[in-house]
């Protein structure tokens, strides 16, 4: 993907120049509640960076960044108190994925029973 368009929604999230429902944030990654969840609790986590894409992350995140990602996704976990019940976490890229938003981000959804993984068709 490689280009990162400066003005996409959670871009402007990650600069404060629109509000989010913001629940966690360190030096690497914010988590907000998404606007239109999926399940009782579906929160995005983003890495702080021009990342559009899991595979543009991967190619030039560095790896404090990757690790640091991981980490408040874990964290978020615990905040949310989903590590007894589970949960899910979801990315999604390109055309086939279904992404939306062109900034990288990870879903975490619980909070009750998810369903099955995909929508069969
Ligand atoms: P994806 O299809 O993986 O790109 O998912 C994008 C997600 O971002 C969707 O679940 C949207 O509901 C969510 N979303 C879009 N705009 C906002 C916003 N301003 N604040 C929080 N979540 C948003």
């Amino acid at each position: 993907m490689r280009h990162y368009d400066k003005n996409n929604v959670f871009a402007r999230i990650l600069r404060r120049e629109i509000p989010a429902s913001i629940l966690y944030e360190d030096e690497y990654a914010l988590a907000f509640h998404d606007v239109h969840p999926h399940a009782p609790l579906h929160v995005l986590i983003i890495p702080k960076g021009e990342f559009a894409s899991f595979s543009d992350f991967m190619a030039l995140a560095t790896p404090d960044l990757i690790a640091g990602l991981m980490r408040a996704i874990d964290t978020v976990i615990d905040l949310l108190d989903l590590r007894k019940n589970g949960f899910r976490l979801i990315i999604n890229q390109g055309s086939d994925g279904g992404q939306e938003v062109p900034h990288y981000h990870v879903h975490l959804l619980g909070g009750g029973p998810l369903g099955p993984l995909t929508s069969k068709k």
